[in-house]
């Protein structure tokens, strides 16, 4: 359709262009120094530490096992997340336990964590569902009095301030994702940011097939010949492709976040007074949404909603359908997750990326609100 309003895309400017095609000139595609310079801005960015990687998943898969998580362990993770949360902890040997989300954050209910530990648990993988975080002061009071560690799902958040600071500049170890469609983009790609040097140096290795020391290499355009290998590598760096548009989009930041907020704001005045929609209550001078998620309340089939919008030309979505719904996790649950199984039919996301118009989210929302209200 030519004129669909699509539910996210990437938005590419002649910057990341140009970026690319230099990269391209230079004839070194691979990981080297744009992946270092990415690095620093990154690490610049949130005051910390940084480690890029080939996307989201690769970041908490290898972030899981820097911790040492494996076989017959346990991670508490939300069911509504996308399956890359759960894929990465059981990529490990380790079980991912759904647990069930706030039903107006959508984020982590922690009343679950004392229902859930075990003396398996060794993780909470928190995730920051549409960018907000949800009460993860007690997540982390929890995780202190409990041991255990905690890998941050920031695929959602980046932008996010929360107590005063950036996602990613406090706690354990957050890990974002910069697909296509996130609030910045490398093309695919992901991040670790943590000040623990254990895990820093064990991503660092873990990326380039466990060579130890080899990324200092890398980004000076060697590689290492002689060397030696600790621990389970895999082929997880980023390349120098994805890190030239990685730090264009970086530089954009500011400017994302506040079209994605001014969408988001707008959504939520247009949907003021409708009592069968209700939206994520965010603080958006705090969240930078991710995704505009809506629970509504009439009978109609989401698959009928979703059609129909796509008829009028809207694209939407639904974050997610429950990881413990899925066949090869459904021995995750053992107990109900009673919000997630009575909300999950009735989520709707609707567009939002930099690309649209305000006049696209009050089309948007006038046919939401025909299909809905009525
Ligand atoms: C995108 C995303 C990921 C994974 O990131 P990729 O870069 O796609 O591997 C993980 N968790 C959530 C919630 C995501 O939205």
């Amino acid at each position: 359709m030519e004129n669909l309003i699509r539910l996210s895309k990437s938005c590419i400017g002649q910057e990341e262009k140009n970026a690319v095609l230099n990269v391209l000139d230079k004839e070194f595609l691979g990981m080297g120094e744009e992946v270092y310079l990415f690095e620093n801005a990154l690490s610049e960015y949130f005051g910390r530490p940084t480690v890029c990687v080939v996307n989201g998943t690769a970041a908490l898969h290898l972030s899981l096992l820097a911790c040492n998580i494996g076989n017959g362990d346990e991670v508490l993770v939300p069911s509504l997340t996308y399956v890359a949360s759960f894929q990465a902890i059981s990529a490990t040997g380790a079980i991912p336990i759904a647990c069930d989300v706030d039903p107006v954050s959508l984020t982590l209910d922690i009343s679950q964590l004392k229902t859930r530990i075990s003396s398996k648990t060794k993780a909470i993988m928190p995730v920051h569902y549409s960018g907000g975080v949800g009460n993860l002061n007690e997540i982390y009071a929890f995780a202190d009095r409990h041991k255990l560690r905690v890998i941050e799902d920031s695929a959602h958040s980046f932008g996010t301030i929360y107590n005063e600071e950036k996602v990613g500049s406090f706690g354990d170890i957050s890990c974002f994702s910069f697909d296509g469609i996130k609030n910045i983009t490398s093309g695919e790609g992901g991040c670790i940011v943590t000040e623990d040097n254990e895990v820093l140096n064990r991503v660092k290795d873990a990326r380039l097939l466990g060579v130890i020391k080899d990324s200092e290499n890398r980004y000076v355009g060697n590689r290492s010949w002689e060397f030696d290998v600790l621990h389970q590598g895999f082929r997880y760096h980023m390349s120098n492709i994805m890190a030239a548009i990685g730090l264009e989009q970086l530089k954009k930041i500011d400017k994302i976040s506040q079209i994605r907020r001014s969408h988001a704001i707008l959504y939520d005045k247009l949907f003021k007074n409708c009592k069968n929609i209700q939206y994520l209550s965010h603080d958006y001078t705090k969240v930078v949404p991710h995704i505009y998620t809506i629970q509504y309340k009439a009978s109609i089939p989401r698959n009928e909603i979703m059609s129909n919008l796509l008829e009028k030309g809207i694209q939407t979505g639904f974050h997610y359908f429950p990881n413990h719904q899925l066949s090869f996790f459904k021995e995750c649950s053992k107990q109900t997750l009673a919000v997630t199984d009575s909300i999950a039919s009735k989520l709707l996301t609707l567009p939002l990326h930099p690309d649209l118009t305000e006049n696209d989210i009050r089309y948007v929302a006038s046919e939401v609100i025909k299909l809905i209200e009525a």
